[in-house]
């Protein structure tokens, strides 16, 4: 195992402040949650559930921040409200625009630490691909976020209000009364930015909640793709729970090599985690997992690895997503070439599985795929730590 045992914190979205201290933030509250901060503030049960409603709606559908501007809530209620709570989303500190269309957004969540979020338009539609992390705890020997010591877990309302600070940024709110624009810039989510979202499972899960809910963000759990290293203990409560898609990070056919590529390969090897994807419940040939795999020149992307690829996934629906190395200042590994990444496809191809190359997007921004790293975070694992932790050493 990994020097640093990954640690399993599953803390409940809380409101950040009591009530007496000062007005808490309504943003990603489940709804039972705002139930009950509503009672508390002297909503009888009776309404409070349709309360509950129409503030999801002002906020989630509608983009409002200003409890002023809920109109269909009296002029007392809303000054009730505001006495109360605040609507708050983190706060965006750059962005930075890359030749493809792809934005890269710095946000900076309380402590000051920061994330990167990354917005990837596509024809006819848009994915948000959103951080569950400061950093992580794992480390990936190929993976730039992997260099970074874990800061701490978002909570919900940092998860969720990714998805908010872009839709601000792309002008996507409709404007009250008017009708929802069914044409979505940003359509489409993937939980693939920095951190490993099972090892913060109940605030991704309470994010997700919101970002599905129809009085919600209200996209279907079919746009929704989250990536996990492997988690196995909590692949099985990701169906149930949260009920999105799954992708894996799977990367390598041995357990020698993916022991070295993906560390947590050690704790659940390749065997077990297939078992837990067999028995996925939500995998059917509509809703197929996802197999990540990078390539990395002379480590993993050989005709065998290919074949054994093949034959390791046998019965579970898949689909392989192969992913071009990403370089990083002072990575250990080189993109395979292109030659080697299509005959690699075509055996895959071959055997009767999707397998499309992931066009890097936003390179000239550092915003592909395991780029990702707060600039501004000091606390950073020397290459010799990461060496010694992935046994390249
Ligand atoms: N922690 C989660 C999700 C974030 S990483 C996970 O590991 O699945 C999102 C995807 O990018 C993962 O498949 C990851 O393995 C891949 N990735 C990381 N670093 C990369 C790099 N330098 N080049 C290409 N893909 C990379
Ligand atoms: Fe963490 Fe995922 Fe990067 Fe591995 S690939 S270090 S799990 S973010």
């Amino acid at each position: 195992m990994t020097a640093k045992a990954p640690i399993t914190q599953d803390v409940m979205t809380l409101p950040r402040k009591l009530p007496q201290e000062g007005k808490v933030n309504l943003v990603a509250m489940t709804r039972d949650q705002m139930r009950e901060a509503l009672i508390a503030m002297g909503t009888t049960e009776r309404q409070a559930k349709m309360r509950v409603g129409q503030i999801w709606q002002w906020i989630y559908q509608w983009g409002v921040r200003d409890f002023a501007e809920m109109t269909n809530l009296s002029k007392a209620y809303r000054a009730d409200l505001d006495a109360a709570f605040v609507i708050e989303i983190p706060e965006m500190v750059s962005r930075q625009v890359s030749e493809d269309g792809t934005r890269k957004y710095l946000v900076r969540i309380a402590g000051g630490h920061e994330v990167e979020v990354v917005y990837i338009p596509e024809e006819g539609r848009g994915t948000l691909c959103v951080s569950s992390q400061v950093g992580c705890t794992l480390t990936c020997s190929f993976c730039h976020t992997g260099t970074q010591k874990l800061v701490r877990n978002l909570t919900a309302g940092e998860i969720v209000g990714q998805i908010m600070m872009a839709r601000d940024d792309l002008g996507e709110w409709p404007k009250p009364g008017e009708p929802k624009d069914e044409t979505r810039l940003l359509s489409n989510i993937v939980l693939m930015g920095m951190g490993e979202p099972l090892y913060n499972f109940a605030n991704v899960r309470d994010a997700m909640k919101i970002a599905m809910d129809g009085e919600g963000i209200s996209l279907s759990r079919r746009r929704i793709t989250l990536s996990t290293s492997g988690v196995v203990p909590e692949i099985a409560r990701t169906a149930r729970e949260i009920g999105c898609l799954l992708a894996v990070s799977f990367h390598a056919t041995t357990d020698e090599v993916r022991d070295k590529l993906v560390p947590i390969n050690k704790r659940w090897n390749i065997e077990t985690l297939l078992d837990a994807l067999r028995e996925y419940p939500k995998a059917s040939n509509s809703e197929r997992i996802t197999f990540e795999y990078v390539m990395l020149e002379g480590v993993n992307d050989s005709d065998e690895d290919a074949r054994r690829l093949v034959k390791l996934i046998e019965g579970i629906p898949a689909k392989i997503n192969l992913i071009p190395f990403n370089e990083w200042p002072g990575a250990p590994y080189k993109r395979s070439s292109n030659n080697r990444i299509h005959a690699f496809a075509d055996i895959i191809y071959k055997a009767g599985y999707a397998s499309p190359i992931r066009t890097p997007r936003g390179e000239d921004i550092m915003a592909a795929c395991g780029q990702l790293k707060s600039a501004s975070e000091r606390e950073r694992k020397s290459r010799r730590q990461i060496e010694a932790e992935s046994g390249l050493g």
